[in-house]
This record gives structure tokens, sequence and C-alpha cells, in this order.
């Protein structure tokens, strides 16, 4: 596959964009280094690149791209927003409609605010959740990312953990100090840090289903101890769905799960591929927040008419009966056939699939938590990562990602896929 194009671009990018990508995850140092593939179209399931080069795209962006690239809906959302003008600072009635369509599909979202990704959203529920508490610290779980504010940057996972930064530099020791970290799906861990600090506990932050070690599902009865020990020691819980939000379900791992969390942040998906972010939970907690009551946030862009429309139609189309279980049905397809693939070429593979989502791991033990999903075989995964990408494949560069299927993928870019998959692993055992 030629990429010379890429090349020559990268080497321009690397003069004036730090590392020549706008976000770490998105540069290929995980998976052997060189120049990632720029991008120049896409459509559907597919991508084309700056040398005309076309790929199945599993990386959905990272996840918000559900529906496929130009949705047709969706597009027209935002070509008609567009036309009445971008941004008004001033509120509209589309934003009021929309905060009613998340409450519907996620009732313990009783009072909502829109901000712009999904790091404001954490970053603002751990704000108000301070504010209501009056605590300080926060639990969370190694290797979960909640995007990149200061205190959820401690022992993050996602690309940090792919860069081999534990910590992020620049972050102060005091408020490294006010954050916990244990293992996901270990209640030993939770009761001993609840026995320790419980006291001083604000909230803990929980992906309800882990998407940022790869797709890791709680063990039973998770979810439920997280709740109960975290409430009778007096914090709250708040629930990440930024990549859960409407990815497996229409609503999130709590509608799903029958289980409700204090707070909620939403991101990705809800926007419909425009940047957004949302958060939202009991009247009571929200009423903390300005103009209401004396935690302060705000922004510029929230709620602006492009996002709000995109997401409105995103969700219109995710609300089409039978949607989530053909995502489903096609993620079950594809995991299957990458499991038997791996057997007949005896690669040692674990792949942990849920819906739509995938992660493949280079390893024979389970994973259910970052340690495990950190134990398995980096160098394996970028073989992987670069014979499926020369076969017009594209995964997300990192071991620790997911595969995302959308609505666009048909079943001939599935039986492609898995053909890739099958030369791939054939190729790995002679190596
Ligand atoms: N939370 C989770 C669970 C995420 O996966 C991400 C992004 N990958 C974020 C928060 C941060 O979202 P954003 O990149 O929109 O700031």
């Amino acid at each position: 596959m030629n990429i010379c194009t890429s090349e020559r671009i990268y080497q321009e990018a690397l003069n004036v964009i730090v590392g020549g990508v706008n976000s770490p995850s998105r540069s290929f140092r995980a998976v052997g280094g060189g120049a990632p593939i720029f991008m120049k179209k896409a459509k559907g399931s597919h991508f084309w690149d700056v040398d005309g080069n076309r790929y199945i795209d599993y990386l959905a962006a990272f996840g918000p791209i559900i529906l496929g690239h130009a949705h047709p809906a969706v597009h027209q959302a935002i070509v008609e927003a567009s036309e009445n003008g971008i941004l008004y600072g001033t509120p509209t009635e589309k934003e009021v409609y929309f905060a009613k369509m998340l409450r519907s599909a996620i009732p313990s979202m009783e009072q909502i605010r829109f901000v712009n990704s999904g790091t404001e959203a954490i970053m603002t529920t751990i704000r108000l959740a301070r504010a209501y508490t009056g605590r300080d610290k926060i639990l969370k779980f190694a290797g979960c990312y909640h995007g990149h504010s200061d205190l959820v940057l401690v022992a993050a996972g996602s690309g940090p953990s792919t860069l081999g930064i534990p910590d992020s530099a620049g972050i102060p020791q005091s408020i490294a100090s006010e954050v916990i970290t244990i293992p996901y799906n270990d209640l030993d861990a939770l009761q001993e840090a609840v026995n320790h600090w419980g006291d001083q506990i604000a909230a803990v932050l929980v992906e309800p289903l882990v998407g940022n070690f790869g797709i890791v599902p709680p063990q039973p009865g998770f979810l439920e101890k997280v709740n109960e020990l975290i409430h009778q020691a007096g914090g709250l819980v708040i629930y990440d769905e930024v990549i859960t939000g409407f990815r497996f379900h229409y609503g999130g791992i709590q509608t799903l799960y029958h289980i409700e969390p204090d707070l909620t942040a939403l991101g990705k998906i809800i926007g419909g591929g425009l940047p957004i972010g949302a958060y939202g939970g009991r009247k009571e907690i929200m009423d903390k927040v300005a103009p209401m009551g004396p935690m302060y946030q705000a922004g510029t862009m929230a709620g602006n008419p492009l996002s709000i429309s995109a997401g409105i139609a995103c969700l219109q189309e995710l609300s089409s009966p039978g949607l989530y279980e053909e995502l489903a049905q096609k993620g079950k397809r594809l995991a299957e056939a990458i499991r038997q693939s791996a057997q007949e070429n005896e690669i040692p593979i674990t792949l942990n699939q849920y819906g739509g989502a995938l992660t493949v791991y280079f390893t024979n033990q389970p994973v259910t938590n970052y340690e495990e999903a950190q134990a398995s075989d980096g160098e394996m995964f970028a073989k992987f990562f670069r014979i499926m990408l020369e076969q017009g494949i594209y995964l997300a560069p990192s071991k620790y990602e997911a595969w995302f299927i959308t609505t666009s993928h048909s079943d001939q870019d599935i039986t492609e896929t898995m053909k890739a998959v099958e030369h791939t692993f054939s190729q790995m055992a002679s190596m």
C-alpha cells in the first residue's frame, strides 16, 4: 500500500503541530511509530486517505460515529441548522427538546447541562460532587480514562497508558493526592478504600462498562456494590457514559442494567459527530450549579445549534427498533470469526465483545481489569494492526482501544474483515 502522501504531510505536520497530531491517540507511536494515515474523506463504513487508499473503519472516531460517516439524516440536520446561524449565545428551544430526549432515555438525568466535550462533562461532575458533599477525594478505577482534566489524569488509561505516561506531567502533587485509584472489578479493594477514606470521598467515577483499556464489562454485582458502599459512606456515584451512552442500547449502561448513579456524564455519540458533552443528575444535586447555585460552570459554545441538531438527528436514528440487536449480531459474528481464526493459527488471544464493540487482546488470560490488559502483548498487537491496515482495515492504533461496529458496516464489510483477519493471523503464525 502506497502511503507516500501521508508520509509527506506527516513531515510537514511535525513542523507545526506537536507530534503531528491533535490528539495523542491518533499517533502511531504505540504501534511502532511512523506516519499515521491522513484521511481525506469518509462515507458510511469507509475512509479514503490522501493517497486514495480505501479502508473499512472500525475506529468510528473513537466512538461517536455510530451511524457511519456522513449519515444523510445527521448531514441534513447540520446543513439546515447552519442556514439559521451557527451560534447565538442565547438559549434555544432545540436544547430543551434535546435535554428532554436525553432525560426520557436516561431518567436519572433529571436536570441536564450541555458542555463541549466528555472532558468538560467529567471535570464538572467532579466539581459538583465536591460542591454537594463538601468533600475533596475522588475514587477512580485504574486504566479508566475520564478525559484530560487534572484530577482524572492520575493513573489514567487509554492514551496516557499507551504512551507509557502513568501520570501526566504538570499535575500538582496536591491534586494527585486527592485521587484514590483501585483496580476495576475488585470489590475487596473498593471495600478497603471505603474503610480507609470513606468519610472523605466526594465521589466515585465509574465507567459502568469499560471502554478505555479495551472493552471490559463489569462483573455481576460490581456496579450494585459500588453504589451500596459509596452511598453508605455518604459519597456520590458518577457514571462516565461518554463511550457507553447510546452505544449498546438507547440510553446508557445504567438503563440497560437498571441501576442508577447520582450523576452521569455523556459525550461522543450524543453529538452525532460534532463536539458535545452533557452532565446531569438528581435535581437536588444539579441545583448547586450556577445560576441556581454556588458551583460555577459555563461555556460559549455549550448547546450550540449545530451540535444539538446533529445530536437530535443521531438519537432519532438510534431509536429505530432492532438497531442495537443488529449491531450486536454483527459484533458477535466478527468476534466468533476472529476467535476461530486465532485458534486455527494457534495465536493466543482473549476477545472481549459486548454488543457492537470488541477488543482483541494478545494474551491467553482473561481481561477483567487494567493490569490484565497491560499484560497483553503490545508487539503482537502492533503486527496485527499493521497487517490489517495493509489490507485496508483501519483499527485504533493501540492495544487498549475498541473496535466499534456502526450501523453502516455491511455484511460484506464484515466478510471482508474476516478474510483480512484470517490472512493476518496466518502471516503472524508464519513470522
Ligand atoms: N470519558 C470517557 C469514558 C472517554 O472515553 C473519553 C474520551 N475517550 C472522555 C471521557 C473524554 O472525552 P473527550 O475526548 O470528548 O473530552
